[in-house]
């Protein structure tokens, strides 16, 4: 493409992309396309000759964005809810259109700086001291998996030159409400299933720090090898907090490898209110904070932090004649430090979103949307109608109508059938529960109230 037709499209697809934000409101956040909508109005091959760049945009524009669920639209308040900021959006293009790989320091030197440089920012911000160093990965199921990698590291000191085959099982302990994601780093790093200890929780669904001691002393009795403990800092169903220091702790007393799961929570260890949720924190060997999900940098950015990083290099660093480099020695090689050896600059977005709001706008960014969740959780507690299912931690909202689940549900279905709000569902203490996870840049109390407001009316209307 000519530099100056890329000039052309280039701006047509900047004007896109500020339209689509400023308008992003007045669109459905989510319509029901039958499966296989896409593929049907799409031809089955690629065409054998170039098209039109301005015919592909249309096509994108007609055919695909309809079909896209809006988690940049400030009703959006499923999963958890994230957004692209603009600085992040204008630092992802840059990103591509430079397209370096910062395999090594000298692949793209500043690739590799700017990534310490924004970790280490990031760090300080969150309250982190400078022992902990950080990577980008794509998401935090990558960082979860290098870093159990690097517990494994510790605990089998002999399986890296001859596997786990022979040695006794190694066990990873995390809350019965953990995410799917330890579990997978357990079965992807040969644990097995069984290599996955649940721990029970209590009342708010935090792990038992006595329930972990028991379960690790039962382990090491039997012959097993405690490898790593995984708190969580706002889990997946209810945000709840695990108590990280006292799990640390325990985890202390056997020698084991802490990972704090903090991808959702992390970046509220901004705003002080919330501090002492992450009191401790800071004694895990390593910890995942997502910017991609709570700090208005897009998709994908995964920070993994780790205060033994040579242990993370030790588990991942292989260095093929054609990777060694003059500097190889005392620079960091950002391949080192997990399974992809191909980087992209993921830094740059997260760089600009630093800069483009500052601490202070971050942190006042969060405290609103801590404030618009204990709006919405006051709502729910002064109706006749809603009650909490969990406490309220973080920005996650966690409800169920008192008719019960059947009317839940359908009350949830019917708001997102309007295509103002879209809210996702889980189950708590076996009853259907909906989670209204408040994380999008563009959510206000307006918002907050309509969404409030569409939920009674779906559920009268069932009742
Ligand atoms: N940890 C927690 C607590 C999560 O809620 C999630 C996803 O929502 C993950 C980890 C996995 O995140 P990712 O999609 O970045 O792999």
């Amino acid at each position: 493409m000519p530099p100056d037709e890329l000039r052309v499209h280039g701006r047509a697809a900047l004007e896109w992309v500020a339209q689509y934000l400023e308008t992003i409101r007045d669109t459905p956040v989510f319509d029901t396309p039958e499966p296989g909508f896409l593929a049907e109005a799409l031809p089955g091959a690629a065409p054998e000759h170039g098209e039109e760049m301005g015919v592909i945009l249309a096509d994108f524009e007609r055919l695909v964005v309809p079909g896209l669920t809006h988690w940049n639209h400030p009703g959006f308040y499923g999963y958890f809810a994230n957004s692209a900021s603009g600085p992040g959006i204008l630092g992802e293009l840059l990103a591509s259109a430079v397209n370096v790989n910062s395999m090594v320091w000298k692949s793209s030197p500043a690739a590799t700086e700017l990534e310490d440089v924004t970790t280490r920012w990031l760090a300080r911000m969150l309250g982190l001291p400078d022992t902990f160093e950080g990577v980008i990965n794509d998401t935090a199921s990558s960082s979860t998996m290098y870093a159990l990698a690097a517990a494994r590291e510790t605990t089998f000191p002999e399986a890296h030159e001859k596997g786990l085959f022979g040695l006794p099982p190694g066990r990873v302990y995390a809350s019965e409400e953990a995410h799917s994601s330890v579990e997978k780093a357990v079965l992807a790093l040969g644990l097995g299933q069984e290599g996955m200890v649940r721990i029970p929780v209590d009342g708010a669904r935090r792990m038992d720090p006595t329930g972990l001691r028991r379960a690790i002393a039962t382990d090491l009795e039997a012959g097993r090898r405690p490898m790593a403990v995984v708190p969580t800092l706002g889990t997946t169903g209810v945000a709840a907090i695990d108590p990280v220091a006292a799990v640390i702790e325990v985890a202390r007393e056997f020698g084991v490898w802490v990972h704090v799961d903090a991808a959702y929570g992390g970046p509220a260890a901004l705003v002080p209110e919330v501090a002492e949720d992450f009191a401790g924190w800071e004694g895990g060997d390593s910890i995942v904070v997502n910017p991609h999900k709570w700090l208005f940098t897009p998709m994908d950015c995964s920070v993994l932090y780790s205060r033994r990083p040579e242990v993370l290099a030790r588990a991942f660093s292989i260095v093929p004649e054609y990777l060694t480099t003059e500097q190889g020695a005392h620079t960091r090689s950002l391949m080192d430090y997990g399974i992809a050896l191909g980087r992209r600059l993921r830094s740059l977005k997260l760089w600009f979103v630093m800069r483009y709001f500052g601490r202070a706008g971050l942190e006042g960014l969060i405290e609103e949307h801590l404030r618009l969740a204990r709006l919405f959780a006051s709502l729910v507690e002064e109706s006749a109608s809603w009650s909490m299912a969990s406490p309220l931690e973080l920005a996650l909202v966690v409800f169920r109508h008192d008719a019960g689940d059947a009317v839940t549900r359908a009350a949830m279905d019917r708001v997102n059938e309007t295509g103002r709000a879209f809210l996702t569902h889980t189950v708590v203490d076996d009853r259907v529960v909906i989670r209204l996870s408040i994380g999008n840049i563009r959510t206000t109390e307006a918002d907050v109230r309509e969404v409030w407001s569409l939920l009674n009316q779906a559920a009268d209307a069932e009742r």
